[in-house]
């Protein structure tokens, strides 16, 4: 199936084709263009064409165009999902839950966009405010630039595009290269709910040219990135003076106190470090077991990484698909490898065939090892033992990243003072760090990133606030 870039309302031509590849067959499953520094150009001028419209548009209307593209996400359900299912190689159970997570997230952000307000200020609380009334409001702030990476092709967009549009902005978005098509599929949905031409403009490109041409370009007021720290740190460099919001990557942390039900912990720990192959910003990768219970939840975790489906995503009953290409399947059997080489324990797992990077339990790892210090991306967590909670507590905060921690505890007071320890975005008690509800504030301190997104607060990082004060009399 060829497909075509979307620029000014229209489907467009550009330069050399991109093929697109099921992960787990590696057939060609649609084909477009990428986009010339032309291309970008033009799909850069219709945003900042469109962007007076849409910040003139009325909140209604935003919000109506955001509830019926919601609605007609979830009449092409299935679609999506098998899209999702081929191209990023997730397995379909979970890219079904992954269109039902962006069917929520552009309702609510038809919600929100009838919400974005600001708030009077007494001016007259300083001698010179006497005699002015003062009050602020949210302004968009004109064009932004949307890049997102492949592990969620649907949900990570949309938590961009959908924000975006209920402010009031005009945005140009580039997906992943290896994960376009749901992102296309997106830009007819959102055309045929009413989105008026330049608003939503599709280029599609390697982040070292598209993604650098976007980022450096000064009509772009907004850069809202999602992806590796690298790349993270090198669009901070490069942006020049614009805002900009940055979802990175994490080593997520998992803390088990002895008072945790093992089974269960063992059970979501597998969903959480398997799920999409590890390749989620928040896979559990490593957890802190306290000695006492280290080997009867070790035995439980074996034995429910051992019972995930491993297969074709496409196959209703995988739980566990291809890595997104074979590279990276070798750059994790390279680093487990390693981590053998001293003195690693490989407790099941750590098999290989082609993309697919079997469930991987391992042991005896040291801190520095790069399966523990760097985020591994893969179907690979490590258990290790600790003497006691505060030490469990203060190893997984030893760490560059700050997305989200997981704390199981039934102890309200090892809950408050793991809240106090640990300098994460998000803090999950009782469930794994893959937690995540679509509203709430989402994003990473230290290394994992800077600001937030979950609707509401992704408006905020996308408005200006604009100051008035008016002298009376
Ligand atoms: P990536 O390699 O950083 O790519 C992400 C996006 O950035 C892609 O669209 C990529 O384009 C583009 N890009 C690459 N180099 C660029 C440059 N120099 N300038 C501008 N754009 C550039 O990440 P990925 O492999 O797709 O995703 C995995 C990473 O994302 C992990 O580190 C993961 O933790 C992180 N992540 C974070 C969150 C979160 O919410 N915090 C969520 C999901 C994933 P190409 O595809 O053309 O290279």
């Amino acid at each position: 199936m060829e497909y075509k870039l979307f620029i000014d309302g229209r489907w467009v031509d550009g330069g050399p084709r991109l093929e697109v590849r099921n992960k787990y067959t590696g057939e060609v499953i649609g084909a477009l263009p990428t986009a010339r520094r032309e291309d970008v150009d033009a799909a850069i001028a219709a945003a900042a064409q469109a962007a007076p419209q849409m910040a003139e548009m009325p909140a209604h209307k935003r919000s109506e165009i955001l509830a019926k593209t919601s609605a007609l996400i979830r009449e092409r359900r299935e679609e999506f999902a098998r899209t999702i299912a081929a191209e990023a190689g997730k397995a379909l159970k979970y890219a079904r839950a992954e269109v039902d997570r962006g069917i929520t997230t552009f309702a609510i952000a038809a919600e929100e966009a009838k919400r974005i307000h600001g708030e009077t200020v007494p001016l007259d609380a300083v001698p010179a405010g006497e005699g002015y009334f003062g009050f602020w409001v949210r302004r968009p702030v004109g064009v932004i630039a949307a890049i997102s990476p492949f592990n969620f092709p649907l949900n990570l967009v949309a938590h961009k595009v959908a924000p975006a549009i209920a402010a009031g902005n005009s945005v140009v978005l580039k997906p992943a290269s290896t994960t376009p098509l749901t992102a296309v599929k997106l830009c007819q949905v959102l055309t045929e709910a009413g989105l008026p031409p330049g608003a939503l403009n599709l280029v599609v490109g390697s982040g070292s040219t598209v993604g650098e041409w976007l980022v450096t370009d000064p009509r772009v007021a907004k850069v809202t990135f999602t992806g590796s720290p690298p790349v993270g740190e090198r669009i901070l460099a490069i942006a020049g003076i614009k805002k900009v919001t940055l979802e990175l990557g994490n080593t997520s942390p998992v803390v088990v106190a002895p008072d945790a039900d093992l089974e269960f912990v063992a059970k979501r720990c597998a969903v959480g470090a398997y799920y999409n192959s590890g390749q989620v910003c928040i896979s559990v990768q490593r957890i802190y077991s306290q000695r006492q219970v280290y080997e009867p939840f070790t035995e439980q975790f074996v034995k429910a990484s051992e019972a995930m489906v491993v297969g074709d995503p496409l196959d209703e009953r995988v739980d566990v698909g291809p890595m997104i290409d074979v590279r990276e399947a070798e750059r994790i059997e390279g680093w487990v490898q390693e981590a053998q080489a001293g003195g690693a324990r490989v407790l099941t797992g750590g098999k290989r065939e082609g993309a697919v990077y079997w469930p991987t339990v391992l042991t005896d790892v040291r801190p520095e090892m790069r399966v523990v210090a760097e985020e591994a991306f893969a179907p690979v967590a490590a258990v290790i033992a600790c003497d006691d909670f505060e030490e469990a507590l203060r190893q997984a905060d030893a760490t560059p990243y700050g997305l989200q921690v997981a704390v199981f505890t039934r102890d309200i007071q090892r809950v408050f003072q793991a809240i106090k320890r640990l300098n994460f975005g998000g803090v999950i008690i009782n469930d794994t760090p893959v937690f995540r509800a679509d509203h709430m504030p989402y994003g990473g301190n230290r290394r994992s990133g800077l600001g937030r997104e979950g609707v509401r607060y992704a408006i905020e990082e996308m408005t200006n606030i604009q100051m008035v004060a008016i002298r009376l009399g």
